[in-house]
């Protein structure tokens, strides 16, 4: 058995997906010859499939790093392309088409890349083996190629044909060896012939007599010597298609009935080695000793890359272990944990101070629509003066207008459509809390991660924002009909409502100086305001004819000057009704008529505290107890190990930190395997014979 080749392929594997050089050190088969030679008719001959790209034109354009691996306990046949993820593919004819796409991939005027595509066939008809199919060397440069391709497939070739690799060297029995390209570039790298196993093919073309004194070469002689093969009669082709035979079997004995036909020139006393099976056992041996001999080697040279692995896990990454599995976990527990505090300061009272800032804006809002928009003398004097000021408010309580004005404004508020306003408002501010979250979170770094995260609030949010604004619609309903204030809800309405103003005046004062600032300062801004002033006042004429500025100001300043005085005058009634809410007047809930901010600041507060009753049983239980458990599906158990390792790797930190020590732990299955080969071989009786 060729348990050395078989553990060796293995351990190329794991070396494969290290990426690493260390893999050049594993001996192969290098398959090379002339285009035409029969090369890939002798490769078929031992996969016993027709697999490769055939056609007039060059179609082998990359090395094709062939693993045969011996599956002796199954029936079924099939190849994998490990870089492709295609699967198994049992249907040698979609090999076929998958080698020729990938060797057209690459384009006529590259011609031939060093790019090579792995291929790994399973079958109980195959030996283990290691081979390298290399593109076929040309001896005309033909009219479409470029002129250094010649030069080009020899470079390849002569990058693949080094030691310890074992070289294949193809030529055809019709053509005289002393012109076989195949040997003569083995001979410009294994002058002694140590390592180079000649083929001749196509045997049946020449006559037997020649074709044994060509096996017998003594003019180029191997020490692994030479085989002859007939790989394929063309008229054999539809017979073994037709009777569906298998196709080395079909080869085997095909050879079989034509050396034996002569027996004195390829016989057991001929001293000549002949046929497909003859070559494979060739093959088996020689690669097994090959391996064999380059253990020590191999050896060292993971060992080498094991240490510089080792070395750059410990100086930067402090030897701190870690898995994709591990980081998403501890992200997501982290996560998980910071959402649980932000659970303990977003309740009721915080979403109670949301909803009254957004009813607090709507007030003000009717307030300018329906008390403030107009000449206000009805409400407090035009101007503040200082001795009229104890007059304050004014409108009249027995006039049915002041009643329809503070019903209008009372059912303006209550019918604004409170319950979808609620929800809108939390909603929202605890989608940002969550996207505040995750930007404090390592999960910034993976977009993946954030997306799933985001999409997790918005499902669960989407999913009761219908019913939690309609029920809280249903629950303020009472209130568009009748509305009760208590005088404690008077009082405190009255000191919010203050509150309220203030800051508006604040905001307001904030913005004019602002605009005397973009402006270029309060005279000049003044000065455009007093020009406007006396244009609405009729003194002057014309203000603006809307594109030139008028009165010597441009119309960028005239714009400017009517937005100054909109704030101004906005300002003025604020203060006004800013004294008229502090007055004793408006102390007393008697007086509701004069003082329709105290009013409408308590209908808010109790609209606010009815929603959040309701937004809290709603939308935010329902949110705290289910986006826990939505991230767990979508960030937890449901991911696959691709997914969770294309998670990982989006931050370029943890894939580079994941990647050494990937490449760490392979190298130490790796040298593991190799060493423990070792002990096998060294328990071996000297000299005993592999076969
Ligand atoms: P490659 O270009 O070196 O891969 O050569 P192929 O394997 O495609 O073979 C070139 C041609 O030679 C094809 O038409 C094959 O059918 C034919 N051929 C290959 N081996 C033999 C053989 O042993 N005997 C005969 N008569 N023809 C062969």
């Amino acid at each position: 058995m060729m348990v050395l080749t078989r553990k060796m392929i293995e351990i190329r594997n794991i070396l494969q997906k290290v990426g690493q050089s260390s893999t050049l050190n594993l001996p192969s088969i290098v398959v090379i010859g002339s285009q035409s030679s029969g090369k890939s008719s002798v490769l078929e001959a031992i996969v016993g499939h027709e697999f490769l790209p055939k056609g007039t034109n060059m179609v082998t354009r990359r090395p094709i790093e062939l693993t045969l691996v011996n599956t002796p306990d199954s029936r079924s046949e099939y190849g994998e392309f490990p870089d492709l993820g295609l699967g198994k593919l049992h249907d040698f004819s979609s090999i076929q088409r998958t080698l020729t796409d990938l060797n057209l991939a690459v384009s006529n005027a590259e011609c031939v890349s060093d790019d090579p595509i792995h291929l790994t066939i399973y079958s109980p008809n195959v030996p283990d083996l290691s081979l390298i199919d290399l593109p076929g060397y040309i001896q005309v440069v033909g009219q479409n190629q470029p002129f250094a391709l010649k030069q080009k497939i020899t470079e390849l070739c002569d990058k693949y044909i080094q030691p310890p690799n074992v070289i294949l060297a193809i030529s055809a029995a019709d053509v005289d060896l002393a012109n076989s390209t195949a040997l003569r570039a083995s001979r410009r790298v294994d002058p002694r012939g140590e390592r180079t196993i000649g083929v001749v093919t196509k045997m049946d073309l020449v006559d037997p007599v020649r074709g044994s004194q060509v096996l017998s070469d003594k003019q180029y002689p191997l020490r692994l010597g030479y085989v002859g093969v007939i790989s394929r009669a063309p008229s054999v082709v539809g017979l073994f298609k037709k009777s569906g035979t298998n196709l080395s079997e079909h080869i085997t004995k095909n050879e079989n009935s034509f050396f034996s036909q002569h027996p004195l020139e390829f016989g057991d006393h001929s001293g000549v080695n002949v046929g497909t099976t003859r070559l494979k056992k060739k093959l088996m041996t020689v690669l097994e000793q090959t391996m064999s001999s380059s253990l020590q080697s191999t050896t060292d040279a993971i060992q080498q890359e094991l240490e510089e692995a080792t070395y750059e896990f410990k100086v930067q990454y402090n030897d701190r272990p870690l898995s994709a599995e591990s980081y998403l976990a501890e992200s997501l527990d982290g996560f998980k944990h910071s959402f649980k505090q932000f659970t303990e300061s977003f309740g009721r009272p915080e979403m109670a101070e949301l909803l009254k800032n957004e009813l607090d804006q709507r007030m003000l809002d009717l307030l300018a629509q329906r008390y403030w928009n107009r000449p206000i003398e009805d409400l407090s004097p035009a101007r503040p003066e200082p001795d009229s000021l104890a007059d304050l408010p004014k409108a009249d309580p027995n006039s049915l207008y002041w009643h329809r004005q503070l019903d209008a404004s009372i059912s303006s508020l209550t019918k604004l459509g409170v319950g979808r306003l609620a929800t809108t408002v939390v909603a929202n501010s605890i989608q940002s809390h969550v996207d505040r979250l995750i930007s404090n979170s390592t999960f910034v770094n993976h977009p993946f991660a954030r997306q799933a995260i985001t999409e997790a609030a918005n499902t669960i949010l989407n999913e009761r924002f219908y019913s939690t604004s309609d029920q809280v619609e249903n629950c303020i309903k009472p209130y568009k009909f009748d509305i009760d204030i208590e005088s404690r809800e008077w009082t405190t309405g009255r000191d919010h409502a203050s509150g309220v103003l203030k800051k508006e005046l604040g905001d307001c004062e904030n913005a004019l100086k602002h605009l005397e600032t973009s402006v270029g300062g309060r005279r000049k801004l003044r000065e455009v305001m007093n020009f406007i002033d006396k244009c609405r006042k009729g003194d002057v004429l014309v203000e603006s004819d809307g594109r030139s500025g008028a009165g010597g100001f441009s119309a960028a300043l005239l714009t400017r000057g009517r937005e100054a005085i909109f704030l101004r005058d906005r300002a003025d009634i604020i203060k006004i009704r800013l004294l008229a809410v502090k007055s004793k007047q408006c102390a007393n809930m008697e007086n509701k008529y004069y003082c329709p901010e105290v009013f409408l600041d308590a209908v808010a507060s109790k609209l606010t505290s009815t929603a959040v009753l309701f937004l809290n049983v709603e939308l935010l239980s329902e949110f705290y107890y289910n986006f826990p458990r939505e991230l767990d599906v979508r960030l937890g158990r449901h991911l696959s190990e691709v997914e969770i390792e294309r998670f990982a790797k989006e931050d370029s930190k943890i894939a580079k930190h994941l990647e050494v020590i990937r490449r760490k732990e392979l190298l130490e299955l790796a040298l593991d395997k190799i060493q423990s080969m070792r002990q096998l071989e060294g328990g071996r009786e000297p000299g005993a014979k592999r076969d």
